[in-house]
C-alpha cells in the first residue's frame, strides 16, 4: 500500500514521545514546531538520531570533522525547543541505512528503555511527487525499522530475546506513531507560536542551512500547509500523518 489511513486523533494522555530521525536536521525541518508545543505541554521529548549525517554538509569543511560538527548541531537544535536528551546510534553511516535487523535491534533496544507513548519518526512511504529530500532512502529505511520496532519487536518478549535474558529490557507497546514527509499528511499542528524556536533550531544546522535562506524557503510552504487546513490567513503549521498502533 502507497498511501496511509486518514489521521487518528492524538492520545491526550502523553508523558513521553520519542523522535526516531535518520539525520540531524530532520526534525528540526519537519517537526520542530509541533516538538515545542509539546515540551510546553509537559511532555518529556527525547530525540535518537541513527547517523551523525556524515554524508552531509556543502562546503569543503574536513569530511571527518563532519559527524562531531553534526551532533553538536543536533544537540544545539533540541535546546532551542527545550529538548536535552539527544542519542545517537553508533555504527550506522549516513546513506547506508536498510531496515535491518540490526537497525531493528538496536531500536528496539532505546524503545523498551525510554518507554515512549508516542513515537515521531520518518515515513516509510514516498512522496512521489517529490523524489528529494522527504524520499531520502535512509527516511525510509528508518521509517520502516521503527514501524516493524513498534510492532512486532518491542512488545513481543521473544523478540530479540537477549534484549529481556541479559539486559533485562521489558516489552513496552508504544501506542502511537506520528510520521513526517510522508505522503498527504492530514493531522495539522498551528506552529504560528513557536515558528521563532523552530527557525532557531534550524539555524543551529549551520552546516546545512547557512548556505541558504532557509525562512524564505520555509514559511510560504508552512503557511500553504495552514492555509490548506482552514487556519487563519498568516498562520504557519506542520503536517504529518497519526497512527494510533495498540
Ligand atoms: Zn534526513
Amino acid at each position: 500500500m502507497s498511501f496511509f489511513p486518514p489521521s487518528a486523533e492524538p492520545l491526550v494522555d502523553v508523558q513521553r514521545v520519542l523522535v526516531v530521525a535518520a539525520h540531524p536536521d530532520d526534525v528540526d525541518f519537519g517537526a520542530a514546531g509541533t516538538v515545542a508545543h509539546w515540551v510546553d505541554a509537559g511532555i518529556e521529548v527525547a530525540y535518537l538520531l541513527v547517523t551523525r549525517g556524515d554524508a552531509g554538509g556543502f562546503d569543503d569543511t574536513p569530511r571527518e570533522q563532519m559527524p562531531l560538527l553534526r551532533e553538536a548541531e543536533q544537540r544545539a537544535a533540541a535546546k532551542a525547543v527545550g529538548v536535552t536528551q539527544v542519542d545517537f546510534l553508533d555504527g550506522y553511516a549516513d546513506g547506508t541505512l536498510t531496515p535491518s535487523l540490526d537497525l531493528r535491534r538496536d531500536l528496539t533496544r532505546v524503545v523498551r528503555r525510554y518507554r515512549p507513548d508516542r513515537i515521531l519518526t520518518n515515513s516509510p512511504l514516498r512522496r512521489w511527487e517529490r523524489i528529494a529530500g522527504p524520499g531520502h532512502p535512509d527516511h525510509l529505511a528508518v521509517g520502516e525499522a521503527v514501524t516493524c520496532v513498534i510492532y512486532p519487536d518491542a512488545r513481543n518478549p521473544f523478540a530479540f530475546p537477549g534484549l529481556l535474558r541479559d539486559e533485562g529490557l521489558e516489552p513496552w507497546v508504544v501506542r502511537e506513531v506520528w510520521f513526517q514527509g510522508g505522503p498527504d499528511p492530514d493531522h495539522v499542528v498551528d506552529i504560528t507560536a513557536t515558528y521563532p524556536r523552530k527557525l532557531a533550531a534550524l539555524a543551529a544546522h549551520a552546516t546545512q542551512t547557512s548556505h541558504e535562506d532557509v525562512p524564505a524557503r520555509l514559511r510560504p510552504f508552512l503557511e500553504t500547509v495552514a492555509r490548506n487546513a482552514g487556519l487563519p490567513d498568516g498562520s504557519l503549521a506542520e503536517a504529518f500523518t497519526v497512527l494510533r498502533t495498540a
